[in-house]
C-alpha cells in the first residue's frame, strides 16, 4: 500500500462551498482518519449559487447560509481546518455578479496568492490540490482559484516573495482533482438507466470533453468514507437539491460513482506510468 508512517498535511484549496465534496470528499476524510492533518481553503462563500428550495435561503443571505453548509460539510469530512477566504462569488462571465469590486475573479493576484502563501507557510501542507485550469467546467472562479493556488505553490518556497508571510515552505507536490470521462459517460449511462433527462452530459459520449482517463496520476479508494461524503454533499442542502445528478439516480449508484477520486500531479513531473493509491505515496517520511 505505500501508506506513509508518519502524519503528513493535505490542504485543499477551492473557491465555492461544495466544491470540496465530489472530488476530494473521500480524500479528506480517509486522510483525517488515519491521522494525517487536513485543512481547506475556500475562497467564497458562494453567494451567486442556486438555491434549491426557497425555505433555505434567499439572494441575499445565501452566502451567510451557504458558509454554515459548508462548515457542516467539514465536520462531516473531519477537516482539520476550514479557513474562508472574503471574496465574493463571481458568478458566470457576462454577469454583473462578475464585476463585483470584491469578486474572486477580479481580485488582485498578489492579494490572493499573498494570503495563500500565508496559509501554506502556517500550515505547511506537503502535499496541495486544486482544481485543474478548466476549474472542472470553467466557472470563472474555480479557474482563479486553479491560477492563484499554482502560484502561491510556486512562491511558497521562495524567501524572496511575500517576505512577510512567514518562513518559506516547499509543499512537495500539487495535485488537481479531476473528473474522468468515463466518470461522466457512467453517470450519463445511470441516468439513462432511470429514464431520466441526460441531456445535460450527453457531450461526453461524442466529444472530448472531461480530463482524459490516461493522464491520471492517483486513484484513491474511498469506499470506506462514502457516507461521510454523502453527508458532505447532503451538508450543501441549497446546491443539493432534488434536481442534482446525484439525486435522480438511485442513492446505491451515486455511491457506487463516488468510490473513486482522481488526481493528476501538476507539479513536480511525476514519475512515468505512475498511478498512486493514496495522496502522500513515496513522499520523504
Ligand atoms: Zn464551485
Amino acid at each position: 500500500m505505500n501508506q506513509s508512517t508518519s502524519p503528513k498535511t493535505l490542504l485543499a484549496i477551492f473557491a465555492h462551498p461544495d466544491d470540496e465534496a465530489f472530488g476530494t470528499g473521500g480524500m479528506l476524510a480517509l486522510n483525517a482518519s488515519r491521522g494525517h492533518t487536513t485543512a481547506l481553503v475556500t475562497a467564497t462563500r458562494g453567494e451567486v449559487g442556486e438555491i434549491s428550495d426557497p425555505n433555505l435561503a434567499d439572494p441575499e443571505n445565501l452566502g451567510q447560509v451557504r458558509e454554515q453548509e459548508l462548515r457542516n460539510a467539514a465536520d462531516a469530512l473531519s477537516v482539520g481546518e476550514l479557513v474562508i477566504l472574503n471574496y465574493r462569488d463571481s458568478g458566470m462571465d457576462g454577469t454583473d455578479d462578475n464585476k463585483h469590486p470584491q469578486a474572486l475573479a477580479q481580485a488582485d493576484a498578489d492579494e490572493v496568492v499573498g494570503q495563500l502563501v500565508a496559509i501554506i507557510r502556517r500550515l505547511k501542507p506537503d502535499v496541495i490540490v486544486t482544481f485543474d485550469e478548466n476549474g472542472g467546467y470553467g466557472h470563472p472562479d474555480h479557474i482563479a482559484i486553479h491560477k492563484h493556488t499554482v502560484a502561491a505553490y510556486d512562491a511558497s518556497g521562495d524567501s524572496s516573495r511575500f517576505v512577510d508571510e512567514g518562513e518559506p515552505w516547499n509543499p512537495q507536490r500539487l495535485y488537481y482533482a479531476v473528473f474522468p470521462r468515463s466518470t461522466f459517460v457512467r453517470m450519463r449511462a445511470l441516468l439513462e438507466e432511470n429514464g431520466e433527462d441526460t441531456s445535460e452530459l450527453d457531450g461526453f459520449e461524442e466529444n472530448d470533453l472531461g480530463w482524459p482517463d490516461d493522464v491520471i496520476h492517483g486513484v484513491i479508494d474511498v469506499s470506506g468514507f462514502l457516507d461521510a461524503k454523502w453527508a458532505a454533499l447532503n451538508s450543501h442542502k441549497t446546491q443539493f437539491g432534488p434536481d442534482h445528478l446525484f439525486n435522480r439516480i438511485p442513492v446505491e449508484s451515486a455511491k457506487t460513482l463516488m468510490r473513486q477520486e482522481y488526481i493528476f500531479q501538476a507539479a513536480p513531473e511525476p514519475p512515468e506510468d505512475v498511478t498512486y493509491s493514496d495522496v502522500f505515496e513515496g513522499l520523504d517520511s
